[in-house]
């Protein structure tokens, strides 16, 4: 019996692909796609070549997170054509194919598996120095797919996202533990929504109550900062949301032997560019996460 013929277009298929690198997170809504989506736009931005894989089938919020909704995928003689939102980044996810996108995608394991092999054997990248690829929550079908589509032709490894409490660290354990069961590298983990931090242009404050009156004070506190302390301006003023008392992923990484790559606030900028479909880490002003998502990425 010859070698699985999938597997061979698929290894031609990433030939012209220079790093694999896949996007974990033990559990959803901890911000793994946010991370995916702006990795991308920040190795976009450093003028590398880049694919964004989105392989959250039944959740896919890639197309959204890069303004691409409504998009669809085309054919070429070459294979599919991922959607770009910049000639050096293509996006590729389920989110293009779905006529509805309310509608629910009800598929089990083999199909999964299927269209994953599928988006690796048909899609033209053409050359690429980075595959970002989006897996869902867990350890599940994809992920075994992924990896074991993958790795014949290498994976450079895997970035956890987590938040600090401890429900989320629990899992993140588990995504170390995969990742070497199945040998792929922990690149390190990211602690997102580490605190909340906002300058203080950013905040509202409340409303005042004035001769039985509402008036919104933001205006005038803020107008009396630019002329009395503009320095002021620029604080940036962050609280403790979740419980890290236990020291959160930096002692779990530590204790786990996996590097740690750094803390991204939650920030409400980070959140508006997510819900715009924009770039926060092109922006420099967008928020207060933006250099610290450089010093993560540098990291890699
Ligand atoms: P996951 O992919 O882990 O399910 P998402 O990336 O979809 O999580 O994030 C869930 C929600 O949280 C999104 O609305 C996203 O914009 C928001 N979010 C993620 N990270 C941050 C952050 N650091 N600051 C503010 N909002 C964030």
């Amino acid at each position: 019996k010859g070698p699985d013929p999938d597997l061979v277009a698929i290894a031609e298929r990433m030939a012209t692909v220079k790093h694999k690198i896949l996007v974990l997170s033990g559990k959803g809504g901890v911000g793994k796609s946010t991370f995916s989506a702006q990795l991308s736009y920040a190795l976009a931005a450093m003028d590398f070549q880049v694919g964004l894989m989105d392989i959250d089938i039944c959740g896919p919020s890639i197309p959204k997170m890069l303004g691409l909704e409504g998009q669809e995928i085309h054919q070429s003689n070459l294979g599919w054509s991922p959607v770009y939102v910049e000639s050096n980044l293509g996006v590729m996810s389920i989110g293009f194919m779905l006529p509805n996108p309310d509608e629910a995608v009800i598929w089990r394991g083999p199909r999964k598996n299927g269209l994953i092999k599928q988006f690796l054997k048909d899609v033209y990248w053409g050359e690429l120095d980075f595959l970002v690829v989006d897996a869902p929550p867990g350890t599940s079908d994809e992920h075994i797919s992924i990896v074991q589509y993958l790795q014949a032709t290498g994976i450079d490894g895997a970035i956890i996202v987590t938040t600090p409490q401890q429900v989320s660290l629990i899992d993140v354990r588990k995504e170390v533990s995969f990742c070497k069961k199945v040998g792929v590298e922990v690149l390190g983990v990211v602690e997102n929504m580490s605190g909340l931090c906002q300058r203080l242009t950013d905040f509202r404050f409340a409303k005042l109550m004035e001769n039985g009156e509402q008036n919104d004070i933001t205006e005038r506190v803020l107008g009396y900062m630019r002329e009395k302390a503009p320095e002021m301006l620029d604080l940036i003023a962050c609280s403790e949301v979740f419980d890290s008392s236990g020291g959160g992923a930096t002692q779990m990484c530590q204790e786990m032997g996996v590097p740690f790559l750094g803390k991204v606030p939650l920030d409400p900028q980070l959140c508006k560019a997510a819900e715009e479909g924009r770039s926060c880490f092109a922006d420099q002003k967008c928020g207060v996460s933006a250099p610290v998502l450089k010093s993560i990425i540098e990291k890699l």
